[in-house]
């Protein structure tokens, strides 16, 4: 089918791009979000290759590149500050930018805006029919020839289907600072600290803005605690003892890894995209990644098929492998630094620095990076 009327649940990343690609290709489109405005919350965000390419296409990145950083390289470090890893993020396939978190969904937005897409704020999506529509709090029904469910890894458009295989918070907290000034990191790169469990990384974010992370497990509670518990820290990172008393004082945004499996992603005329479809843990930085891609992906298959529920099921066996391996590799990454016995931390840094020594593996666990959108040159 090559144009007709979709309905979006969902203002993030995934329905935006969603939105964008199908109004520059003639559709009408609809977006509902349950916000008062199109936001971000966090600090900084990674965008890898498969998500750039994207945004290079839809003409996007002449906007976006003055508010972020390419970076060039990446650095693990472990707890007695020796290199476990150096990456060279130069080469094409491998490349990964730096944003403060807001300026990418900021770049979508007016793009959606410019092809006509209509963006409802305060408009909350309570379910979607297989025969395609969405249905909202107010009592609306809004039908469409194509439905997309981008509602996140709560999505109400997923369980209303009752596509749910597995929807779960994982016990990890993430403490994340969007800091001003590049003093922290002059250079264009990210660097990953690893102590016992927990984890702190310092990355490039723009021309103005240092975004740094910091991962523990949940029961940890003074790793958990905010603000930044500056003795306890400082204790796993002598070397960065400045930082955590600035952290004490910075405003910190806490969130939780979330994991979604869903038994299919798209019933009808039905799709689920983005963490709706297949939330994971944020340590390779693939979730808005695999979203925009898949997003690009879809609107390929709807230009091969003529009927929309044809077209959402070539195009979920085409890209599904790809993400679930991925969401594989992001919880293993979790699972190594949240449970690996402390005596044995040395043993894991070596294990990691021959991890990044072998190229085989390295692209299989970010095979996502390495895999561009499926467009209508492809085969
Ligand atoms: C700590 C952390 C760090 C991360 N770092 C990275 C990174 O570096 N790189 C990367 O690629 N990814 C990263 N991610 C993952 C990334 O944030 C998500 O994968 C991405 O935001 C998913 O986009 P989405 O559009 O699918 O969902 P969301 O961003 O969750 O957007 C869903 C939208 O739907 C709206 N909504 C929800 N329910 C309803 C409803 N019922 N009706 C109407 N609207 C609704 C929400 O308000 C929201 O605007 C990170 C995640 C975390 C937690």
């Amino acid at each position: 089918m090559n144009t007709g009327h979709a309905e979006i649940a969902g203002a993030g990343y995934a329905g935006l791009t969603i939105a964008t690609l199908l109004a520059r290709r003639g559709w009408t489109v609809t977006v509902h979000e349950r916000s008062d405005a199109v936001r971000e919350i966090g600090a900084g965000i990674f965008l890898h290759n498969n998500g750039l390419v994207v945004l290079e296409e839809a003409g996007l990145m002449e906007a976006l590149a003055p508010k972020g950083t390419r970076l060039l390289r990446d650095r693990m470090v472990d707890h007695r500050g020796r290199l476990m890893q150096e990456r060279d993020l130069a080469v094409t396939r491998t490349r990964r930018w730096s944003f403060p978190r807001q300026a990418p969904l900021e770049v979508l937005h007016a793009a959606a805006l410019a092809v006509g897409v209509e963006v409802r704020t305060r408009s909350v999506v309570r379910s979607a029919t297989p025969e395609g529509a969405l249905l909202t709090e107010d009592g609306e029904r809004h039908p469409a020839d194509l439905v997309i469910g981008a509602d996140g890894y709560r999505s109400a458009v997923r369980t209303s289907l009752g596509l749910t295989r597995v929807e779960r918070r994982l016990p990890t907290t993430s403490i994340r600072f969007l800091l001003p000034g590049r003093q922290l990191s002059p250079e264009p790169m990210s660097t990953e600290y690893w102590s016992r469990r927990r984890r702190v990384a310092l990355a490039a974010s723009g021309p103005d803005h240092t975004y740094c992370y910091m991962a523990c497990p949940e029961g940890d509670a003074a790793g958990s605690e905010v603000p930044v518990h500056v003795d306890s820290w400082s204790d796993h990172f002598p070397r960065l003892g400045d930082l955590f008393q600035l952290l004490h004082r910075s405003e910190p945004y806490k969130a939780y890894y979330s994991w979604v499996q869903a038994h299919a992603w798209s019933r009808g005329k039905v799709a689920l995209l983005g963490d709706a479809a297949h939330a994971l843990p944020p340590t390779l930085g693939q979730g808005s990644n695999l979203a925009m891609s898949n997003a690009r992906s879809l609107v390929t298959f709807l230009g091969r098929f003529d009927a929309v529920a044809d077209a959402l099921q070539a195009w979920e066996r085409a890209v599904r492998d790809t993400t679930e391996a991925t969401q594989r590799w992001a919880r293993y990454y979790d699972l190594v630094t949240k449970y690996w016995p402390n005596p044995l931390s040395g043993v894991r840094s070596r294990i990691i620095w021959a991890f990044g020594a072998s190229p085989q593996l390295a692209a299989r666990m970010r095979r996502a990076d390495r895999t561009p959108p499926i467009t209508e040159s492809a085969a």
